[in-house]
Order: C-alpha cells, then sequence, then structure tokens
C-alpha cells in the first residue's frame, strides 16, 4: 500500500485536487482511503456527495473510546473510503494531535490492513508547516510519499518551499521522500516554467500541471469531483493524467529547499519576463 500525503498552502486546491485524483484512481481500479487532515472537514464533501461525515474527532468527544469502523468511514465514489479525522475546538488544543489520534485508531481499527486490499491512502493536509502540527504525518512515518500542490503565485511557492524543509527535516529518520509539485494553475504569467524550474532547483518534478477551469466549480456546487460530474469534459481527462502520472511515479527525492533569496531570483527571472 502506497501511503501519500497531500501538502500546500490553504486555498490552494489540495482537497479539489485530492477528490478528483483518488476518483481517477478508482476508475483505474484501484482501491484507495482518503483521511482528511483539516479541521475544515471538507477533504471528502465530493467523493461523499456532501458534507455527510461526522469527524473522528467529534465521534471520540460525543461517543467516547467504543468507536466502530462504520462511525468513522463512509463509502464514496468508485468505492473509495473515507474520513474526516476534524479538529480541535476553534483557539483549542492542537490540531496535529488530532490527526494522529484518528491515524493510529484507522490502524487500530484495521481500516487499511492488508485484507482490505488497499492500494493507496490519501493524506490531505492542511499545511504552511508554521506549526510542526501538521508535519505529523510526516514525523511519525504515516506518510511516505508527499505531493506538494502549488501555483506561480508567491506565497503559494513560499509555502511549498517552506514544506519542503519539513520533509528534509524527517527524511533521513522516517523515510519520508518528495514525489513531485503538482502546479494548480493560477494563470500566473510564465506559471508552467517557473514551477519546473522550481521543482527542478528543490531536486524535483513538476509532475502535472493543472489547468484553471470553471468546471471544477460547476462540479463543486453540485457536491461532485468533475471525474463523476462530467466524465468527458477536458478537466476530467486532466486529472486522470495526474492519477497516472502519481500511478507510475518513480522519482522519490529528499528536497533540497532553497534560500528566500534564492526563491525571489526565481521568481525576478520568469515573473518579469516580457515587463
Ligand atoms: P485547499 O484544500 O487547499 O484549502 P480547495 O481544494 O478547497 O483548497 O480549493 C479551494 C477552491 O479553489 C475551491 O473552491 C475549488 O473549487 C477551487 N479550485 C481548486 N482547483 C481548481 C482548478 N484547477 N480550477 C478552478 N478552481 C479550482
Ligand atoms: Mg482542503
Amino acid at each position: 500500500m502506497r501511503k501519500v500525503a497531500i501538502y500546500g498552502k490553504g486555498g490552494i486546491g489540495k482537497s479539489t485536487t485530492t477528490q478528483n485524483t483518488v476518483a481517477a484512481l478508482a476508475e483505474m481500479g484501484r482501491k484507495v482511503m482518503v483521511v482528511g487532515c483539516d479541521p475544515k472537514a471538507d477533504s471528502t464533501r465530493l467523493l461523499l456527495g456532501g458534507l455527510a461525515q461526522k469527524t473522528v474527532l467529534d465521534t471520540l468527544r460525543e461517543e467516547g473510546e467504543e468507536v466502530d469502523l462504520d462511525d468513522i468511514c463512509r463509502d464514496g465514489f468508485g468505492d473509495c473510503r473515507c474520513t474526516e479525522s476534524g479538529g480541535p475546538e476553534p483557539g483549542v488544543g492542537c490540531a496535529g494531535r488530532g490527526i494522529i489520534t484518528s491515524i493510529n485508531l484507522l490502524e487500530q481499527l484495521g481500516a487499511y490492513d492488508e485484507s482490505t486490499h488497499t492500494d493507496y491512502v490519501f493524506y490531505d493536509v492542511l499545511g504552511d508547516v508554521v506549526c510542526g502540527g501538521f508535519a505529523m504525518p510526516i514525523r511519525e512515518g504515516k506518510a511516505q510519499e508527499i505531493y506538494i500542490v502549488c501555483s506561480g503565485e508567491m506565497m503559494a511557492m513560499y509555502a511549498a518551499n517552506n514544506i519542503c524543509k519539513g520533509i528534509l527535516k524527517y527524511a533521513n529518520a522516517g523515510g519520508v521522500r518528495l514525489g513531485g509539485l503538482i502546479c494548480n494553475s493560477r494563470k500566473v504569467d510564465n506559471e508552467r516554467e517557473m514551477i519546473e524550474e522550481l521543482a527542478h532547483r528543490i531536486g524535483t518534478q513538476m509532475i502535472h500541471f493543472l489547468p484553471r477551469d470553471n468546471d471544477v466549480q460547476r462540479a463543486e456546487i453540485n457536491k461532485k469531483t468533475v471525474i463523476e460530474w462530467d466524465p468527458a469534459c477536458p478537466q476530467a481527462e486532466e486529472y486522470r493524467k495526474l492519477a497516472r502520472a502519481i500511478d507510475h511515479n518513480e522519482m522519490f527525492v529528499i528536497p533540497k529547499p532553497l534560500t528566500i533569496p534564492q526563491l525571489e531570483s526565481l521568481l525576478m527571472d520568469f515573473g518579469l519576463v516580457g515587463v
């Protein structure tokens, strides 16, 4: 089983990208489990057709320790399995702790035991890595393979670089590796070239360039992934390409994060072309 975590700045498109990729993998016949690790608890909405899921932390708070797998795990599109870890009450406690509590509980309950024949578990993790809590899945060896969603916007690249620092910190001890950057386009000038170059300088690859497309919103309003909502639309094909690239990926590296001056000079080189 491959243990994959999707990281990236808030609002960059982690949950959308994760769920569409999972839907595409499910179409390919892969058995996938998705674990939302964002207190927002919206990592599985498109796979479940709405926010149908009570979070692990809420379930534990309300029902105590006697929790069954069926209480915290629902079947979604393409027979994928969906869990939301949830978070502490706003302003109280550590979200990272909650994530680990949830993952440990899922493991204890056998959510992805060998007997379940699960091919992938995807962790959708909020991560500007300002707080060590969000590095928990990396730190505790829960995730082996990381993909970072970013765009050509400076703050998205800055966050991606910070996440690389987090991976680097634990790579030697835990064996976690970076599988690539996913560029989720914001239509920035020279975006594809800039993210390809950022990936190259970090020592990784841009595994796929996802166009910005309003079909994502149309599907979202209908509480569906693009793959389910309109399997024939061009954006569905983009998610399939990303899913195939991840399925076939063999490039797993320890990243080499850039310094801030290096990051800024990359932005100057690409961002100012044609000005
Ligand atoms: P995150 O999980 O990183 O916080 P989301 O996946 O919730 O981000 O995405 C934030 C918003 O961006 C969503 O409303 C989604 O519809 C939109 N979005 C994400 N990717 C795309 C895309 N490729 N094209 C158009 N809209 C997108
Ligand atoms: Mg999200």
